[in-house]
């Protein structure tokens, strides 16, 4: 067992240390796990809710202690630490408390009138047994915590493998469960890199639910698809926003401005890319440099902190080299750029935001995770959906117009998981709606009642009346032959061919009728 230490990345300062797993040790701790679960999920889904309403009642009591650990150990601005994680987590609980039993209730399945007629049928959500949840560093407490929250009232147990980067977050969410007197050992924390991630992949684990790069992410992929298990995966994003030429441009240059540099640009769905229509080119242009502008970058814990520090040199490093890719290819920096707060160690990016960027730019295709806004202009919307389609990533887009049948056309027509029209992202926080994405861009969903589907084994069970027995089994002969065809004709052709039907397979019908009550030839 070897430890870890967590640094503040605004003053390069320890902030704590935890123990590490060894990779050897991951599949014991999951065995673990596996003892305790099946006693949790012996309990009612509302009795689970219960449960996690206390832990929303001790974590509303505790938002300042964890909102401020989140600003100190992740860089983010203490607004953004309350507004974008931990708030939502909390309301996210309720939500997940309250839908839970009802999402997770059987479910009746219509047989209708035809073949079917006399079975019952209802579709049954079973808990998967012990999952994997693998975070990243960028929302290190809301994206594990809500994915643990529906795995568990879903009746799983959870191994929760952190970012290594921010593991006093991923050790804090096992204790707002356990304080809420969630069994103790149901959430396992495994703390460690990449090595420890693919132990717990590499584990008896029944699905892995990972948020991280494409390149993991396919390697994780890959890794349960050879050991048939699911995996959800939430990738990286390039998204866009297109600016339609009605947009309330006060209101997008807003709202794109937040979207854009809240987290300091590294939010998997933060806007990347934007397509702007060249008839209110200029004054988006003039309006999203002033609030680039505008925007205070410095310490975290402060209120009126809007930007922080990137969480590495080496993150800053890849935004450093595609902008200057990009002003080395013809671009314009309208604004921002690296800055220096002497006495800060950590690393700086003032609010950028590019004009004059084409399509083939690698900023327009790469992944910069950094707060910089590249604008492109745009004769109309067709070209701006067609550039925004022209991506290997699908996470988010979004459309700002003020014509809500065209924004929800244009939604049609963008291929990505999530379509904002007048906002952008802000879905992440509200864990009753679908998250995840397209392309390389990720599989399958977290959040809502898709996200509960995830985490759960679907059981078709079947009654049958005991003493009569289904016309398909045997003997096979021409009586059942006939009465098939006959059925056939009945149950589903038209009023006419009925009669004919009736006169010629009407004495087979009969025969097999008898023959299925009977119970025998
Ligand atoms: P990363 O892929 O480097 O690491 C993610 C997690 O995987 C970490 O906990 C890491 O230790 C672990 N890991 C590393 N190698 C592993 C392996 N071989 N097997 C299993 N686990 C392994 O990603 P990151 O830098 O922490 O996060 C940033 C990326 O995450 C960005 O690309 C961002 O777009 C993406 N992201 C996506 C979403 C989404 O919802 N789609 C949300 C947040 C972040």
């Amino acid at each position: 067992m070897g430890s870890l230490e967590s640094l503040n990345p605004a003053t390069g300062e320890p902030i704590g240390t935890v123990e590490t797993i060894e990779p050897a040790a991951v599949q014991a701790a999951v065995d673990e796990i596996a003892e305790v679960q099946p006693f949790w999920a012996e309990l009612a889904p509302a009795d689970r809710g219960r449960y996690l309403e206390r832990a929303a009642e001790i974590l509303a009591g505790d938002v300042e202690e964890v909102a401020r650990l989140l600003s100190s150990e992740q860089g983010k601005p203490i607004t953004e630490a309350y507004t974008m994680e931990v708030v939502p987590t909390v309301d996210g609980l309720r939500w997940v408390a309250a839908e839970g039993p009802g999402i997770l209730a059987d479910r009746p399945v219509k047989m209708g009138g035809g073949l079917f007629t006399g079975k019952r049928v209802a579709h049954r959500l079973e808990p998967l047994g012990v999952v994997a949840i693998i975070a990243p560093w960028n929302y290190p407490w809301s994206i594990p915590f809500g994915e643990t929250a529906i795995a568990l009232m879903a009746g799983n147990g959870v191994v929760l493998k952190p970012s290594e980067l921010t593991p006093l977050l991923g050790e804090r969410i096992r204790v707002a469960f356990e304080k809420a007197g969630v069994p103790e050992g149901l959430v396992r924390v495994a703390q460690g890199g990449g090595e420890v991630g693919r132990a717990v992949v590499e584990s008896s684990v029944r699905k892995v639910f990972f948020t991280g790069s494409v390149a993991t992410g396919y390697a994780v992929g890959a890794a349960c698809a050879e050991r048939m298990k699911g995996a959800v995966l939430e990738l990286g994003g390039k998204d866009p926003a297109i600016v339609c030429a009605d947009a309330e441009l006060d209101n997008a240059v807003a709202g794109i401005a937040w979207a854009g540099f809240a987290n300091a640009g590294q939010t998997c769905s933060g806007i990347e890319r934007v397509y702007v229509v060249a008839d209110v080119a200029e004054p988006f242009l003039a309006g999203i440099r002033a609030a680039a502008e505008r925007l205070a970058v410095g310490d975290p814990g402060s209120w009126d902190t809007e930007v922080g520090p990137m969480i590495s040199e080496a993150q800053a490093a890849i935004v450093t080299e595609l902008v200057d890719d990009a002003v080395a290819a013809g671009a314009e920096r309208l604004c921002g750029g690296p800055v220096d707060r002497p006495g800060s160690p950590g690393s700086w990016i003032a609010p950028t935001v590019l004009a004059g960027v084409t399509h083939e730019m690698r900023i327009m295709r790469e992944e910069v995770f950094g707060p910089v806004l590249p604008v492109v202009v745009v004769e109309d919307e067709e070209e701006a959906l067609a550039l925004a389609n022209d991506s290997e990533f699908g996470l988010g887009a979004s459309v700002w117009t003020r014509d809500r049948h065209k924004g929800e056309r244009m939604a049609r027509r963008l291929g990505s998981g999530m379509v904002w029209i007048n906002d952008h992202a802000y879905t992440h926080a509200a864990i009753q709606t679908a998250w995840g994405g397209t392309g390389d861009s990720g599989l399958g969903r977290s959040h809502s009642r898709f996200g509960f589907y995830e985490c759960c084994e679907v059981k078709t069970v079947s009654w049958s009346s005991p003493r009569a027995r289904d016309f398909w089994w045997y003997p096979y002969d021409e009586t059942l032959g006939r009465a098939v065809r006959a059925a056939t004709g009945l149950l589903y052709g038209g009023a006419g061919p009925r009669i004919k039907v009736l006169r010629e397979g009407g004495g087979s019908l009969l025969r097999t009728g008898a023959r299925t009550l009977r119970g025998g030839r």
